[in-house]
């Protein structure tokens, strides 16, 4: 566990004036998790709320999570749910929908749930507690009360005896061992913490701490190495973007398995950590680390407007996938280029085999890449028929190259894809604070180059064949 001395101070800062950030002036939230016997699966929770006022409350839990587009009913984990007030009185309660427990208060001062949340599923967007490890997927395993997404929260932490490691994009809390404070429940949401005895690795970009935590990588893998490229994977993508927008950011790297989701100041990331033993496994391992971090900018900062703030109940619709996930799979790789950790014919292989496999598969006949962002949440994305769906990740990234191409070609190269990350960066995501539409991504591709696009977005919405010569 790792303490940073500036977050510290902003965490005192937001503890300190709570009403200045709109949260009520009174009331906290705090969730205290343990594991009591890791061997059977079941987290722990109870969750105190103090200065809460009404008859009843709704608590709720989220029905998916950020970054894995399909509804995850996460509910269904949940047993052994009690309510009780501050004075150990049991309070009445009953399910009023799939995710919500309406407890009946009585303007009780505080309110104590405890529940147990059931985990053996090792993946990103899933809760998982073994002997060896836990994972706590958040919005899994922590209940919100309804109306109060924006309320401060606290996380304790009670590790099992021979347990010594916490990992997580969170802040301490000075002064009280393994707590850790969120500002509102969309970032508690947005944090996955990882917990056991993993090896820690650190690295520091611009005086930024980056913490990387690892299991299950072999002793012959060198970590120097490994820390070396991350670095100077970071120094590429920040360099590209202009800024490096976090206090800290923490990769939580997992084995083995597949997949991994992207948080605003950390990634989750599963993988075996056998395949960083020969090349090729150690360069997919690189892109797959810079596609979840270069998420950090593009999907969490830089934003489709039904991408936050969410709504936790149901699925949110966009069109934009292929710009959220395909231009990070464009970037993961030229990222690396520019980092100098992968050659240009590197490069143009890996683009070779995007646009093989979808041209090979007749699924682009049949769907375009906004129809299958858009209905993503049925078909749980890639996982899709191929014959009738495509991939907005393989077409996503074929089009990034295509915007960037045509962009500098119209500017006669004074501008690139680059500039309109930038420029989406800079106007919606610290100037106006919010994400963009459809019709103003076109129209910052269409400020970089100079002229209209119709051609490439053309291909953007329609199954129109692509003139790869041209
Ligand atoms: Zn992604």
């Amino acid at each position: 566990m790792k303490r940073y001395l500036n977050v510290i101070l902003c965490t005192t800062l937001l503890v300190g004036f709570p009403a200045a950030f709109g949260q009520p002036a009174t009331g906290t939230m705090s969730f205290t998790v343990s594991m009591p016997q890791p061997s059977t699966h079941n987290f722990h929770v109870t969750f105190r709320c103090d200065g809460l006022k009404g008859e009843m409350q709704d608590f709720k839990m989220p029905a998916w999570m950020p970054g894995f587009y399909r509804i995850m009913d996460y509910e269904k984990n949940v047993s052994n749910f009690h309510a009780e007030d501050g004075a150990g009185h049991a309070l009445p309660w009953e399910k009023v929908t799939r995710n919500t427990w309406r407890v009946v208060s009585g303007n009780a001062p505080a309110i104590i749930l405890s529940y147990d949340v059931f985990g053996n599923t090792s993946f990103a967007a899933n809760n998982y507690l073994s002997e060896q490890r836990a994972f706590i997927a958040p919005p899994g395993l922590y209940m919100y009360v309804a109306g109060q997404i924006q309320h401060t929260a606290t996380v304790t932490i009670k590790l099992p005896a021979d347990w010594k490691q916490i990992a997580t994009g969170l802040d301490p809390v000075q002064g009280r061992p393994d707590t850790f404070f969120a500002p509102d429940f969309d970032v508690l949401y947005d944090c996955p913490i990882l917990m056991g005895n993993q090896e820690v690795l650190q690295f520091e970009v611009q005086s930024k701490p980056h913490e990387v935590v690892i299991e299950s990588v072999p002793a012959s893998v060198d970590r120097q190495r490994m820390i070396a490229d991350l670095k100077r994977t970071v120094e590429a993508a920040t360099g590209l973007m202009g800024d490096v927008p976090y206090h800290h950011y923490t990769f939580l790297m997992i084995g083995t398995g597949n997949g991994g989701i992207e948080h605003t100041n950390s990634a989750a990331c599963f993988f075996n950590g056998n395949s960083l033993g020969d090349e090729n496994g150690y360069q997919r391992w690189l892109s797959y680390i810079c596609h979840e971090y270069f998420h950090n900018f593009n999907v969490k900062r830089i934003r489709p407007v039904a991408l936050g703030p969410f709504d936790y109940d149901t699925e949110n619709l966009t069109n934009m996938l292929w710009v959220s996930e395909g231009l990070s799979v464009y970037y993961q790789d030229l990222v690396l280029v520019r980092a100098g950790l992968m050659t240009r014919d590197q490069y143009l292989e890996k683009m070779k085999t995007a646009i093989t496999r979808f041209e090979n598969a007749s699924g682009h006949h049949y769907q375009s890449t906004t129809e299958s962002s858009l209905y993503t949440w049925g078909t749980s994305g890639v996982g899709g028929d191929h014959n009738t769906t495509i991939s907005y990740y393989d077409n996503g990234s074929m089009l990034g190259a295509m915007l960037d191409l045509k962009i500098r070609n119209e500017s006669r190269n004074q501008k690139s894809l680059d500039d309109v990350m930038r420029a989406l960066y800079r106007k919606y995501y610290l100037g106006k604070k919010r994400g963009f539409t459809d019709a103003e991504f076109r129209q910052e591709c269409e400020n970089a180059a100079g002229s209209p696009l119709t051609e490439v977005f053309a291909y953007v919405s329609t199954t129109q064949d692509v003139e790869y010569a041209k």
